[in-house]
């Protein structure tokens, strides 16, 4: 008997834990260690149960293709799986109940534009392009038997897709102990990985009553690295029309803006000369949570509250299931670089912000890329292939409100053979921050949340 037709629960078990020890955390090891030996403490035993039957789906008879994440790239990817195959049973798998957009989440927070806008169902997506939504949080997969492990059952997959985006790494801003690294987050979200850290932000910028208020820009390969600028230039605007009292300190860990420079560096000059401080090489290397201070290398920063966003890295689960390389920097997994499987297993594929590859981390690219794995996998199952092409990055960035304005940015990206990167190539960028742009920001995202939830 094949290792994908064995189902006894011994094996189940053995499988979940050698795939997702880690992500399970100790109490279920040693929970499923004594129900190998048939000790299971009985109040415990229901939710190992649960992990070990089969998820509640419609029966299916295509190949089935799982995709992990419903960001912009797992959106993606279930849609057009399904317009380029649609033989294929597409389940897409999230731990969230409803979808909220960061693009434009910026200018919702100076709100120049309503938490509908932002907020989407997954069950109009699911609905509306032909796949099955499962709310559920993935604890592990196991690609010898091709199966994925929820807490609301197991999935079993003919593909697999990881689109899982990124986590904060605070030990790369010197807090390494985990209870302070919960407390931090808890209390001065960076708001670059939920929608509950968004709503804690809004919060605390329309209710900040003066003083200094800290922002910083991680280093690294950061997700989107227009936004935080954004982000200084949305709360400046907001203190700005409430004539708070207050100092945006904002302390960037890189050399100098790391993108749109001449465009951010005349709205911090021309729009906010009295509210934003712009310090650039300010490495953060350690946070005072109670007496709220941020070290660099040389300075001590007090504040009076702050918005910290440490450096990233591609989500855990990548690495509690083994296929993080522990030596690349953001712990992602080794793919190939043009078809983003994993190397030698052409049934496992790693997009969006959680790719090694060192594209923008942009929804946008998440999306046209999404687009391209899509037409691979389909092409794949029949025994084809597809030129590789391009994703493209577009990202618009607002300065100003009332009127909301905004510049922007498209690129893509070129493979450079003789020094084997990628490069950005037709690059095309607005500095200058206008009115049109601030209307096209939204059309933009207007257009692509049509895409990923209605057409
Ligand atoms: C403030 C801000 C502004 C931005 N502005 C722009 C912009 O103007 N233009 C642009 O192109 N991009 C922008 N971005 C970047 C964009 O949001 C990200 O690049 C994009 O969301 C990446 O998509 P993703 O699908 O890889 O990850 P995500 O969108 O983060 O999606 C990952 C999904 O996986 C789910 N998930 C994770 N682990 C599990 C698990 N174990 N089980 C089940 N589900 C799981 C999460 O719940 C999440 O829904 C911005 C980001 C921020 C924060």
């Amino acid at each position: 008997m094949s290792g994908r037709d064995d189902k006894s629960p011994d094996l189940e078990r053995r499988r979940l834990l050698q795939a997702g020890g880690l992500a399970l955390g100790a109490a279920p090891v040693q929970l499923a260690v004594a129900a190998g030996a048939g000790q299971a403490p009985a109040a415990e035993a229901p939710a190992i149960a649960s992990l070990l039957r089969r998820a509640t789906l419609p029966r299916h008879r295509g190949a089935r293709v799982v995709v992990v994440g419903g960001g912009w790239s797992g959106l993606t990817l279930a849609k057009y799986l399904r317009r380029f195959n649609p033989d294929f049973d597409v389940v897409l798998i999230d731990r969230q109940s409803a979808f909220v957009s960061f693009p434009i989440s910026n200018s919702w927070l100076a709100d120049q534009v309503d938490l509908d806008f932002l907020s989407h169902s997954f069950f109009d997506a699911a609905n509306n392009h032909g796949y099955h939504f499962l709310q559920a949080t993935v604890l592990a997969f196991d690609r010898e038997s091709r199966r994925v492990f929820t807490e609301k059952g197991y999935v079993d997959y003919d593909y697999l897709v990881l689109a899982p985006g990124i986590e904060y790494d605070y030990g790369r801003i010197g807090v390494v102990d985990t209870e302070a690294q919960n407390l931090l987050f808890h209390r001065y979200p960076g708001g670059f990985v939920s929608s509950s850290e968004l709503l804690t932000i809004k919060r605390k910028i329309h209710r900040f009553d003066g003083g200094v208020f800290l922002l910083n820009v991680p280093n690294g390969d950061f997700r989107c690295p227009a936004a935080p600028y954004e982000r200084a230039c949305m709360v400046a605007a907001l203190f700005k029309r409430r004539r708070v009292r207050a100092k945006i300190l904002l302390l960037d860990m890189n050399a100098d803006i790391k993108i749109k420079k001449a465009g951010f560096a005349r709205a911090f000059r021309e729009l906010y000369g009295d509210y934003i401080e712009y310090l650039s090489s300010e490495e953060i290397s350690g946070v005072d949570i109670d007496n709220r201070r941020v070290e660099t290398e040389f300075d001590e920063y007090a504040f009076d509250d702050a918005i910290i966003y440490p450096p990233v890295r591609a989500s855990r689960l990548l690495e509690e299931n083994g296929i993080a390389n522990p030596v690349s920097p953001q712990k992602t997994a080794d793919t190939d670089p043009f078809r983003y499987h994993l190397l030698g297993d052409e049934r496992v594929y790693v997009t969006g912000d959680s790719r090694s590859q060192p594209f923008s981390k942009g929804g946008h690219t998440a999306h046209s890329e999404g687009q391209y794995v899509a037409e691979i996998i389909a092409a794949h199952a029949l025994g084809r292939e597809v030129r590789w092409r391009s994703p493209q990055t577009m990202c618009f960035s607002a300065v100003d409100i009332e009127p909301l304005r905004a510049m922007s940015i498209i690129t893509y990206y070129k493979f450079n053979q003789e020094n084997g990167e990628f490069a950005f190539d037709r690059t095309h960028m607005i500095e200058r921050w206008d009115a049109q742009g601030g209307q096209a920001s939204l059309a933009w995202a207007e257009g692509m949340y049509r895409d990923m939830f209605y057409r």
